[in-house]
């Protein structure tokens, strides 16, 4: 019997940084199921992924509903082998602004969710021989950005849980890595520098290659590090920002 391509699930698969990474998946063969709440961004990206691209809409931050989610995900497409948690939202609002509310959906989404749909994914995968999972952070976990408090809380929290999922999900075949994405132009951070030319020119100031990512940089870096040329590294955030996170 013909051995079926790899599964790969991507949250936030039907937009910007997510989509690119679902390309590029498909692009290599791999079965890609998108997550997120939008069923029209969903199909619109699968129209133009084809058909190894498998829209799922889910809202992520509905704990209760994730071990359903993922137990239908490996019924009708078979064991997961790559976990991509990109689904993330951010808010930018001075400190004394933010609300409890706000600040606690910010990481019900950002970490809640990535660690309860980790769980139910890593409970499959142990059974599966292994797999690869791959957080998203951001620059604000490396540097302080100032508006951004519960982002940069999430974020901060995706490093360590990577650290900590590595070390435990790794020697049972389970590699954990994070990508600190840069500045890449999406909706995201259109939102976030278009209306403040201020933040932009400090963005690009500090950029040593002097210009925004593509999402697609981010692509590539996902590839490499769910695929076997990746197979020695664990652990690890690697930033894809054009210098940003070292820049003067
Ligand atoms: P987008 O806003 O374009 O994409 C975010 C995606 O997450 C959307 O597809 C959205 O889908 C999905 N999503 C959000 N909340 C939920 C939810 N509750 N349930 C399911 N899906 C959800 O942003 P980017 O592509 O820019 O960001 C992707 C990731 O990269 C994020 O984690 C972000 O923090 C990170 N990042 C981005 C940077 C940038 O410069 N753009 C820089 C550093 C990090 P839907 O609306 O359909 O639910």
């Amino acid at each position: 019997m013909e051995q079926r391509s790899k599964l790969a699930i991507v949250t936030g698969g039907g937009s910007g940084i997510g989509l690119a990474i679902a390309a590029k998946f498909v692009q290599a063969n791999i079965r890609t199921v998108i997550i997120g709440r939008d069923e029209k961004k969903l199909r619109a990206a699968q129209q133009q992924l084809g058909t190894l691209c498998i829209p799922v809409s889910a809202d992520l931050a509905q704990l209760n509903n994730l071990p359903a989610l993922v137990q239908q995900i490996v019924t009708g497409h078979g064991p997961v082998n790559i976990l991509v948690n990109n689904a993330g939202i951010n808010m930018k609002k001075i400190f004394t602004e933010v609300t409890d509310e706000e600040f606690q959906r910010i990481l019900l989404t950002n970490v809640t969710s990535v660690f309860a749909l980790s769980r139910e994914v890593v409970k499959h995968m142990l059974g599966n021989g292994g797999g690869a999972i791959i957080n998203i952070s951001s620059m604000a976990a490396q540097y302080g950005i100032p508006k951004v408090i519960a982002y940069t809380a999430s974020k901060s929290a995706i490093e360590g849980m990577t650290q900590a999922m590595a070390v435990e999900l790794s020697p049972q075949g389970i590699r954990v890595n994070c990508i600190a994405p840069g500045f890449i132009a999406t909706d995201m951070s259109a939102k976030a520098l278009n209306n403040d030319p201020e933040r932009k020119q400090k963005v690009m100031m500090r950029t040593p290659m002097g210009v925004l990512g593509t999402p697609a940089d981010i692509g590539d870096a996902a590839l490499f590090l769910a695929g076997d040329a990746s197979r020695y590294i664990t652990g690890v955030v690697l930033p894809v920002d054009g210098g940003n996170s070292i820049g003067f």
